[in-house]
């Protein structure tokens, strides 16, 4: 019990016990009893006025001074609200100093709420989107920000990539928009002008292209050179096996060069391609003999295949992307080991084309970077398949040219499992 309530008993037991006695020395207890229970009920009445008056206006002051437990309640009551008043003042000094942060930030900001309405934004988001605070504060995003693929963005959900678009406002500058959910069903959108990154990308793409395409002239004629004289019968003996060798190299390069330039192609035309109906059954079976004939790996490739089953998209690309898969779950896997390839659909409805090999495997950490242009686990192994590093690099972006992504599952020593996942609206029927 509370030491001041306690002495509250003593003092309210004392002050009726002497009304009780002197009730009794003049005859009259209940009468001075009544009085006694009055005068306390009284008192306790004034200071509970004082308080309510205190409470309702104002609170700031210093509290009333008052005797007994209602100067212990005055007291509390006023160390609380101290308390509470200082943690406000300290929590508005601090979103004070994150609003003029993110105000001085030269990405866009903008706060939006359940409904994608704008609940605030910075100064950069106002010049980046051409906002104005005070009309658009509570405008929904979508009716401000129009372009069709920022809408599709929104509706999707899925924020893990960001999106990048021409500017509204300047068809020349390029934007990256980038939604992160969070707290109760609110969203914090991210604008960055990425112009600069954008042209630099683009210059990039068009230099790997154009040294591509010079180098690939030189080089057939040279190749041309070297298997006359592979072929020539007055070249000496001593000369055969630098020339084998020169044509091999020769070979190889080639084939970084078909690579870079079909890198470059695919990059070129980053959006989503919609494509014809191809008849994927027929088409592995195809890519199957061209593995078999490789003449690597395992004699016998398994092929699982639901019949009638065809995806929709552009044929070339998709030989490209299940051929790389293909020759290196064969490149990689022992000729005692087993490859196969398995067609089908997920209960979700998406189409899967799984290679599935028991080769060499890749340990986990290496897994996310097996897409990376050039990225080898074991260069001089995937150099003496002619490999040109390129191969997954290619398989990426044709499968997200199709809206389709890859699942990587692998151990070493176990093998690999590499699988293309397309949404389903992509599949179609076809007759095989
Ligand atoms: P490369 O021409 O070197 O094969 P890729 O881009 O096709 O280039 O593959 C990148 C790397 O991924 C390879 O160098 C290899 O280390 C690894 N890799 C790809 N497929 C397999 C597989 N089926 N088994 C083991 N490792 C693989």
């Amino acid at each position: 019990m509370h030491a001041e309530l306690f002495r509250e008993i003593i003092r309210v037991t004392t002050l009726l016990s002497l009304a009780l006695l002197l009730g009794f020395l003049l005859g009259r207890p209940l009468t001075l009893l009544f009085i006694g229970l009055a005068g306390y009920l009284a008192y306790h009445l004034f200071f509970l006025n004082r308080l309510l008056n205190w409470l309702a206006h104002d609170r700031r002051s210093i509290p009333p001074e008052a005797p007994g437990i209602w100067g212990e309640v005055f007291h509390h009551l006023y160390q609380q609200y101290r308390r509470n008043r200082s943690r406000k003042q300290r929590i508005a000094r601090l979103i004070r100093a994150f609003r003029d942060s993110t105000s001085a930030m030269p990405d866009g900001t903008v706060v939006l709420d359940g409904n994608w309405q704008i609940v605030w934004m910075n100064d950069a988001a106002e010049h980046l989107l051409g906002l104005h605070p005070a009309q658009d504060i509570g405008q929904r995003i979508g009716n401000l920000v129009r372009h069709p693929d920022f809408i599709a963005y929104i509706d999707a959900e899925r924020f893990a990539e960001p999106l990048e678009i021409a500017s509204p406002l300047d068809d020349e500058r390029r934007l990256s928009f980038q939604v992160t959910p969070y707290g109760d069903g609110q969203r914090l959108l991210l604008v960055r002008d990425v112009t600069r990154l954008h042209r630099l990308e683009e210059m990039r793409r068009e230099f790997v292209a154009n040294a591509s395409h010079e180098l690939r002239t030189p080089l057939t004629v040279i190749r041309g050179y070297l298997e006359a004289l592979e072929e020539d019968p007055a070249v000496s003996r001593e000369w055969r096996m630098p020339l084998d060798e020169m044509r091999r190299q020769s070979e190889r390069m080639s084939g970084i060069i078909e690579d870079l330039l079909e890198l470059s192609r695919l990059e070129t035309g980053s959006e989503e391609v919609e494509g014809e109906a191809v008849d994927i059954p027929a088409l592995l079976a195809r890519i199957r003999e061209a593995a078999l004939a490789m003449g690597e790996g395992p004699d016998d490739i398994s092929l699982e295949i639901q019949a009638g089953v065809g995806l929709r998209g552009v044929e070339k690309e998709i030989y490209s992307a299940f051929s790389n898969l293909l020759f290196n779950a064969m490149h990689y896997t022992p000729k005692s080991g087993k490859v196969g390839i398995r067609w089908f659909t997920r209960e979700d409805g998406s189409v899967c084309l799984a290679v599935e090999d028991t080769g060499i495997g890749v340990a986990r950490e290496y897994i996310p970077r097996l897409t990376e242009r050039f990225y080898r686990v074991d260069a001089s192994r995937s150099r003496s398949k002619g490999g040109s590093g390129l191969g997954l690099a290619i398989v990426k972006h044709v499968l997200q040219r199709h809206g389709a992504r890859l699942e990587i599952d692998s151990r070493p020593g176990k093998g690999s499992n590499f699988t293309c996942v397309f949404p389903a609206w992509r599949a179609v029927p076809v007759a095989s």
